[in-house]
């Protein structure tokens, strides 16, 4: 896959505040930044559009996509799946353009295997207190689903280590500040800088 563009994962529990990070980061690249649409066998929630934040699809369809090798990487969380169409990663990669992937932990784990070159970095709450106070004023989840994701976010805590990066989201602001930082100095990463590089000197040597 070609990588003159940059991929970016962002991982982290869920309630810690990553999409709004993300939509934020979007709009500061301004143009330039893309988010990878997943695929879900999860039900739409409140004001989800297909197409916008994820492909809803039946499970058959899932692993149809699977079959025919679309997906990039996949995982389950919970009761159901995810999974990050390659397609359209690939042509925005070509085209030099940010990637971010919002993808919980084992997708993290495979996309770091397979595509080394991603940067990834893990959101983390400030604590898990304040990360069960968020999913509570969210008030998108049942109180079991709540639980369940609690529990899921003490396992995912537990991979942060793995991450090329860690940013504790406890003042907005702050966080995304630190996302466009890493974005920053990944762009100035010697592999990327040398193709750059070239182009100077086929200038200077013409
Ligand atoms: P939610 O149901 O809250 O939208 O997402 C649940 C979790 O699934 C989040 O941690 C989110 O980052 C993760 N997720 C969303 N899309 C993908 C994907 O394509 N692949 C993987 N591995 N995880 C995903």
């Amino acid at each position: 896959m070609a990588e003159n563009g940059l991929l970016l994962v962002i991982s982290g529990p869920s309630g810690c505040g990553k999409d709004t990070i993300i939509h934020e980061v979007l709009q500061r690249l301004d143009g330039e930044g893309f988010l990878s649409v997943s695929m879900t066998t999860r039900p739409k929630r409140g004001e989800e559009i297909h197409g916008v934040h994820y492909y809803f699809v039946s499970e058959a369809e899932f692993r149809r996509n699977i079959e025919d090798d679309q997906m990039l990487e996949f995982a389950q969380y919970g009761e159901n799946f995810y999974g990050t169409p390659v397609g359209h990663i690939r042509s925005l990669l070509a085209e030099g353009k940010t990637v971010i992937l919002n993808i919980e932990v084992t997708g993290g784990k495979n996309v770091r295997r397979l595509l080394p070159f991603a940067v990834e970095i893990f959101v983390a709450p400030p604590s898990l207190p304040e990360l069960r106070r968020r999913l509570e004023h969210r008030g998108t989840e049942t109180p079991e689903a709540i639980e369940k994701r609690m529990e899921i976010a003490k396992r995912e805590l537990a991979c942060a280590k793995d991450y090329d990066y860690i940013v504790i989201n406890d003042a907005l602001e702050d966080a995304v500040e630190d996302v466009m930082a890493i974005i920053r100095v990944s762009k100035l990463k010697t592999d990327k800088m040398l193709l750059k590089l070239s182009e100077v000197t086929d200038y200077a040597e013409s």
